[in-house]
């Protein structure tokens, strides 16, 4: 089922989370299995499984997620840099089904990503 998803839990309050930022759109929380001294998943409220599944609906809802990562990267110490990464179905490496944009920072990222 489409809303049978941990993320639509923690968006439900029915699992908790260490919640850092919430508003009528998204929320963020960090990563229970963190791969970098800060890790944060934004992730919208709007049921969206997967990047693919994306339209023209939801260009400012992107855009907000976005300016949240901004705000939340400064809050959050990121100055000298930081790394968003959203993984995209089986071959991108998406296990949960909820839309969610990782931000993450604290240490030094290499590139190809792997
Ligand atoms: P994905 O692999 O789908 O791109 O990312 C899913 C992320 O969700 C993983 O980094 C994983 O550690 C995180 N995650 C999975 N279950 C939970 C949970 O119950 N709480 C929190 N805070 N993060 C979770």
């Amino acid at each position: 089922m489409l809303k049978d998803n941990i993320f639509q839990k923690i968006i439900d309050r029915q699992i908790p989370a260490k919640i850092c930022y919430e508003d009528d759109l998204c929320l963020a929380f960090h990563d229970i299995n963190a791969q970098a001294p800060t890790h944060v998943l934004i992730i919208p409220r709007k049921v969206i499984s997967t990047h693919a599944d994306l339209t023209e609906q939801d260009r400012a809802l992107l855009g907000h997620l976005h300016l949240v990562a901004v705000k939340l990267a400064k809050e959050l110490n990121l100055d000298d840099g930081y790394r968003i990464v959203v993984n995209c179905l089986d071959r991108g490496g998406q296990t949960v089904p909820h839309l969610h944009f990782h931000l993450m920072g604290g240490r030094d990222f290499h590139w190809p990503p792997g």
